[in-house]
């Protein structure tokens, strides 16, 4: 049914286990996208024709369709949003301009989605109220004593996802709804349900929360579309998101009213076919059914743990007892990226990083994991593949990026002990040609990129070094440090260090020092980093730029060169 998931990744069979970031889409949900745009698509609710009349139809039918998946009372309680993050923005913004005020608290939990954090900072800096995170164990469980110790009359939004997206506990969201309604009755109930809804059965009357929140992209729908549920009574109080068409009554420049519900929060021109496509997933799903789904992952995600527990220096991060499909984990000694760029080179789709839960790898006391999150459509077979390159990482991976640790100060002698590299051809120009003809020697993604971390591996090992005397550099996904200055005796001259604990990034920082170190600083500038790095084929390394490094690392070297060519340095 999934079209897509028939395809080789550098010759091997694609293996998704990505799904907690998003899902594939069945053929059905395909087709009605397709038979949307070719039969139906015309905007909704305005006009007498019959393209109009379709497309209305079919997406309030999808109202309809989402109602009853959820089981909410009324259909015009079910609101379409772009999306889990866009719901939360709605609910968080709405209650920030009615119920909020100074001295009010908004609790949610250390395990959040940074979706279900920030736009809650918002309403609070805006309002005077005040965001705390409820404490988990080292299990990644919600410590359930402690969040009732944190409900109180002063408690106006409880927000927590019913499975984290990192980990993969399952929270007791409904034991959290009733604690809720005793001990903060003042608070409305928000279930994050991005990561639940593809993975069980919703209730939303059973659970009796106030507001319920997901993404169609994770529930084998499409991208750009998602729901808000919401009590009609609690939805009613609330002021209007966004102004525009479709969500009046009247207009006039002396007084607006609004639209009843659902209308109130679709301003504008909705994602038609995108909604069309999430009915058409939701059917999908409920042709499997829910229970039947959850029980089969449950039984794949214990022969997964089972599994993966074989591989020598594996360490599962996040051991509920309740948990959904994923599992979250470091290798000793081996960078998270570097895990997830091996695996691609065999087919396989994981996702590494912080997960958009920083509070939370801070609170496990890492930077980030891997993570294998998995579908219906995942199998046994493709979790033996998983661990098999799994155990061939954690026996042939060479600690080469445990550098000497990191100390608290730097000293004059570590500052004179970091090599700045010299030129390594004429211009930057001249290293390009050199590195791609060096590369064009490889024809596959495997080759190329143990060409990078081989030029890594003779980077001169300064991580400690540079980690003391710099800071580390936004927006990348390992560890990355670089300092830089005029070349000694020159005034238009760049030199830099830099270093980063995971060894495709040091491959990337060698590439980068051979182009621009020891480069006349307005050459450095004038360099189109992107072409040079779509030219030697080594673009994902630029696509996922903000995510490994490369992105900031040549935003940092731009700068600095700038800074010498204006003569700030
Ligand atoms: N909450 C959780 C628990 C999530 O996993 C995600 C997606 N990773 C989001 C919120 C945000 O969802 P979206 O990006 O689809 O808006």
């Amino acid at each position: 049914d999934f079209p897509i998931l028939a395809q080789t990744v550098h010759g091997k069979p694609l293996i998704y286990f990505d799904n907690a970031a998003s899902t594939q889409k069945p053929r059905a949900v395909i087709e009605a996208q397709r038979h949307y745009y070719e039969h139906d698509n015309a905007n909704i609710h305005r006009a007498v024709h019959t393209l109009s009349q379709r497309a209305t139809h079919g997406y309030e039918q999808a109202r309809e369709t989402v109602r009853k998946f959820i089981n909410a009372r009324d259909a015009a309680e079910c609101i379409f949003t772009r999306g889990t993050t866009d719901s939360i923005n709605l609910i968080a913004s709405c209650l920030g301009r009615s119920r909020l005020s100074t001295g009010d608290e908004v609790l949610l939990s250390e395990l959040e989605h940074h979706s279900n954090i920030v736009p809650w900072q918002l309403a609070a800096q805006a309002t005077g109220s005040k965001v705390i995170a409820t404490p988990i164990n080292n299990a990644g469980e919600i410590l359930i004593d402690e969040f009732t110790k944190r409900l109180s009359l002063k408690t106006k939004a409880v927000s927590i996802s019913w499975v984290s997206n990192a980990l993969g506990s399952i929270n007791p969201i409904a034991e959290m709804i009733r604690l809720t309604r005793r001990h903060a009755p003042n608070a409305v109930f928000v279930v994050d349900a991005a990561q639940w809804i593809a993975h069980g059965v919703t209730d939303v009357l059973l659970l009796d929360c106030d507001f319920l929140v997901f993404s169609g992209h994770k529930l084998y729908g499409p991208t750009g579309v998602g729901v808000l549920y919401g009590k009609r009574a609690v939805l009613d109080a609330l002021p209007p998101y966004q102004g525009g068409g479709d969500m009046i009554e009247t207009v006039s420049f002396e007084k607006t009213t609004y639209a009843a519900l659902p209308n109130k929060f679709e301003a504008g021109t909705p994602n038609i076919a995108g909604v069309i496509g999430l009915a058409a997933a939701i059917d999908y799903v409920q042709s499997i059914g829910l229970a039947d789904i959850a029980a089969y992952e449950h039984d794949l995600l214990q022969y997964a743990t089972a599994r993966i527990n074989e591989v020598p220096t594996i360490r599962v991060i996040g051991t509920a007892a309740s948990k959904a499909g994923v599992i979250s984990f470091l290798l000793d000694g081996v960078a998270a990226l570097d895990i997830g760029v091996k695996l691609d080179e065999a087919g396989i789709a994981v996702r590494t990083g912080h997960h958009c839960c920083m509070p939370l790898m801070k609170r496990l006391g890492v930077e980030g994991t891997v993570r294998a999150s998995f579908a219906f459509y995942n199998t046994k077979q493709e979790v033996d593949a998983l661990v098999e390159i799994l155990k061939w990482i954690a026996k042939n991976h060479k600690p080469a990026a445990a550098a000497p640790p990191a100390c608290a100060m730097a000293s004059p002698q570590m500052i004179n002990a970091i090599s700045f590299a010299p030129r390594s051809a004429e211009s930057p120009k001249a290293a390009a040609d050199a590195l791609a003809e060096d590369i064009a020697l490889f024809d596959d993604a495997a080759g190329r990129s143990q060409f990078v971390i081989d030029l890594g591996d003779r980077l001169p090992k300064s991580f400690g070094q540079l980690k003391a005397i710099s800071q580390r550099l936004p927006g990348c996904m390992s560890e990355v440090y670089v300092i830089g200055r005029a070349k000694p005796g020159s005034t238009n001259v760049l030199e830099f260090a830099a270093d980063a604990n995971a060894d495709i990034v040091r491959g990337l920082i060698a590439i980068m020092q051979r182009l621009f170190s020891g480069q006349r600083a307005d050459d450095v500038r004038a360099f189109d980093v992107e072409a040079f790095f779509r030219r030697i084929g080594l673009d994902q390394f630029i696509t996922t730029q903000r995510r490994n490094g490369l992105g900031s690392l040549v935003a940092k070297l731009r700068q600095l060169a700038t800074d010498i060519a204006t003569k700030e340095v």
